[in-house]
């Protein structure tokens, strides 16, 4: 495995609807590898192959503490719900935005080994999903986002124990517990 370098939103590639995967092979197997280790080493919940310059429709995905998805064209199926949640971006750093996704959702994918898998997800885990399927059509966090927020606003929140949604950097205590169901106790970008 080896660590990819992660594109900025400046990288035009971030902005193209990447390319369905038509043959799973070894290389695609182990860009998946790749993009697990890069993503843990940046602290991210998920990521997509063209935030690492791969213009292929695959992301990754933390779904819990230790299980990791690998999804190769997802499609979403079903989505249902609305809500609006903090998100921050591995190739947008530093920047947060409120952002409504769709509250449950279901995908079908096909794995690693080119099986077809169905799965599905809400709250957090839906919204990482989203967040990457989004990027591999070329849309970022910033083209949905109802309304950016300053890191300092996130800090402040985060000492009132008020914060109302995720991560993005800055997930506190009380909504760690409130989330609990999403399995997911992050504090790092999508
Ligand atoms: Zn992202």
């Amino acid at each position: 495995m080896a660590l990819r370098h992660i594109l900025d939103d400046n990288h035009p590639v971030l902005r193209i609807p990447a390319q369905e995967v038509k043959k799973i092979n070894s290389a695609v197997q182990r860009l998946i590898d790749d993009m697990i280790e890069t993503m843990r080493d940046a602290e991210g919940v998920g990521l997509a192959a063209n935030q690492v310059g791969v213009s292929k429709r695959i992301l990754v995905a933390r779904a819990g503490e230790d299980e990791i998805l690998e999804l190769i064209n997802p499609l979403c199926e079903l989505a249902e719900g609305e809500e609006l949640g903090i998100e921050g971006c591995l190739s947008v750093p530093g920047k947060y935005g409120q952002v409504p996704r769709y509250e449950k959702i279901t995908v079908s994918a096909l794995d690693r080994e080119g099986k077809p898998v169905r799965l599905a997800v809400k709250g957090l885990a839906a919204r990482i999903l989203l967040h990457e399927m989004d990027h591999l059509d070329g849309v970022l966090f910033t083209d949905r986002a109802v309304r950016m927020v300053d890191p300092e606003e996130l800090k402040a929140e985060e000492q009132s124990d008020e914060q109302t949604e995720i991560p993005a950097g800055k997930q506190n205590k009380g909504e760690q517990k409130k989330r609990q169901n999403d399995e997911i106790k992050s504090e790092e970008q999508i």
